[in-house]
């Protein structure tokens, strides 16, 4: 019998999976492009041109390399599987493991067979023994940092033997200082990509009811172009990597930020790849080891350890809420329109380029979400349709456990909820906006503080038994305005959702 192999929007490389050892004279490809999935919510253009130019560009790719690709544009990705055996009754269906729990149950439903994914450095399994090892050494805890150790040793990555190169695993203490107050052109402007024929055509079939600005070539849709971005990012941005990831500011939308997980979470681009990149920057004497360490330790560390979590808990994870956090999603976060300066940034940003970075998502938006009492699964639907790297296995770990602390602390220990003086500290939003970071009481109080203090107070019985945050718990419940503070919640939780913030 002869062998299709499926391929998934999110496994466009040639070198993972079946499709590594494919070959063009005895295998086909199947691509199928769900019109239904397309017209299911209201996506951000670019998001939608991204996903699916590059799927279209990679079927190119292969054809170009002599293989048959069926890409069959269908209502529904079901239907492109029962139309594609029917036409083929001949040939076997077959996949690599797909990166979603929705897609394995449906394979798992149709007979598809699958194969062992190798698109991870670590495979979910493998992640999950790593866990049970350490429960059966005694250890009551998992964590991230413990995680990146192992990787570094496990992948040879910036080791001598088990040491670590620069005689520290972690710079983070170095990497975490507040914006500069000038020079914010020092970080290089990204390179635009010119949009092809296949871009063009996407852009004309784009929907109507999308959301945010037009494509303009920020985001690469071929292996060719993602590799110029890494190769520009090794070369220009990652020797500036590290000392300000944390800090926002208003005009420079990406600073030392990579932009690299689009490629990385659709596949044009392999973690391997990238970190060897930024080895051999290092070890050519470019970049310092700070900010190699930096960055490495999101790819082998936070990355897979997220990948990691996702498999270990699914598929109960993704509906967790907790902290019962009941607010409809409010207004803002569709239409933009606030007085809250941070917010308005942050939403720009994604407005224009389907992004934003690390700090803007876990401390602006997530930080808002969760002192507000967001739903977090109707917090995770926005999200997924607006970033132009969301992918549910990096997203739900991400929105329910980090941000909005929706799975009790399983993956953070503390809940990442801050006032306005964090934010001020790491941006410059708080000089041009309307309200004052510093008051927690009054119409012009900063909403941050308001809702940091509201939060700490209405889960104090849980945060008091946190030690991480057990003090700022006690100490919201010793305000001397404390019924103000209440009073000014609700009503904050009322603008929020009348659009009036
Ligand atoms: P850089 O700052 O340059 O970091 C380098 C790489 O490290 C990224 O490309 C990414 O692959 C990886 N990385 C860093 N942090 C994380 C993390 N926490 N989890 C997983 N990978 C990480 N990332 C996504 O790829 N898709 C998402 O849908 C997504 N949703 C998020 C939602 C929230 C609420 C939060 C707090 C974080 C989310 N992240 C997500 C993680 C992170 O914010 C993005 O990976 C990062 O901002 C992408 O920009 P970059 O490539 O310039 O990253
Ligand atoms: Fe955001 Fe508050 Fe600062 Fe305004 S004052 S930018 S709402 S943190």
């Amino acid at each position: 019998m002869s062998r299709t192999i499926l391929v998934f929007g999110d496994q466009l490389n040639r070198n993972i999976g079946v499709l590594a050892g494919a070959d063009p004279s005895r295998d086909a490809v199947l691509m199928i492009e769900s019109a239904g999935k397309i017209a299911s919510t209201r996506w951000h253009k670019q998001r939608l041109h991204f996903y699916v130019s590059s799927m279209r560009h990679f079927a190119k790719e292969l054809e170009g390399e002599g293989f048959t690709v069926h890409y069959r544009k269908v209502s529904s990705f079901r239907d492109g599987l029962v139309e594609h055996r029917r036409s083929h009754p001949e040939s076997e269906i077959v996949a690599t493991e797909p990166n979603s729990w929705n897609a394995r149950q449906l394979l798992r439903r149709v007979g598809v067979t699958t194969h062992r994914s190798d698109q991870f450095l670590t495979h979910h399994e493998d992640f999950s023994r790593w866990v049970d090892d350490r429960r059966g050494q005694g250890y009551k805890t998992f964590k991230m940092e413990d995680f990146y150790r192992q990787q570094r040793i496990r992948l040879g990555i910036l080791v001598d033997g088990e040491t670590p190169v620069g005689g520290r695993w972690n710079f983070d203490d170095e990497n975490r200082q507040p914006p500069p107050r000038d020079g914010h052109d020092r970080w290089p402007e990204p390179q635009r990509f010119s949009l092809d024929a296949i871009d063009q055509e996407v852009i004309a079939e784009l929907p109507d009811d999308t959301v945010g600005a037009d494509p303009t070539g920020t985001w690469a849709t071929t292996r060719e172009d993602a590799l110029e971005r890494l190769a520009f990012f090794v070369d220009r941005v990652l020797p500036l990597f590290g000392p300000h990831e944390d800090a926002m500011l208003t005009d420079n939308w990406h600073l030392a930020h990579s932009l690299l997980s689009p490629y990385l979470n659709n596949g044009l681009l392999l973690p391997r790849e990238v970190v060897d990149a930024a080895e051999r920057a290092f070890r050519a004497g470019n970049v310092a080891i700070a900010s190699v360490e930096g960055f490495v330790r999101q790819i082998i560390g936070w990355r897979e350890y997220v990948w990691g979590l996702y498999w270990m808990w699914m598929p109960g994870y993704r509906e967790e809420n907790a902290l019962d956090a009941d607010l409809d999603l409010p207004p803002v976060f569709t239409d933009g329109d606030t007085r809250m300066n941070c917010v308005a940034r942050t939403l720009r940003s994604i407005d224009d380029y389907s992004w934003a970075h690390h700090i803007q998502r876990l401390m602006i938006l997530g930080n808002l979400a969760l002192t507000a009492g967001i739903n977090p699964q109707q917090f995770t639907n926005w999200m997924s349709r607006v970033f132009v790297d969301a992918a549910e296995w990096v997203m739900v770990p991400n929105v329910v456990g980090m941000a909005l602390h929706a799975d009790g602390g399983r993956m953070a220990t503390k809940p990442y909820a801050s006032g306005g003086a964090y934010i001020d500290k790491m941006s410059d939003y708080c000089k041009g906006c309307t309200y004052n970071r510093k008051l927690r009481t009054g119409d012009t109080a900063c909403p941050f503080t308001t809702l940091y203090w509201d939060f700490l107070d209405r889960h104090h019985d849980r945060f008091v038994r946190n030690a991480r945050v057990a003090t700022q718990a006690r100490a919201s419940r010793k305000l001397d305005d404390l019924a103000e503070v209440r009073e000014r919640a609700i009503e904050v939780r009322r603008k929020l959702i009348d659009g009036t913030l």
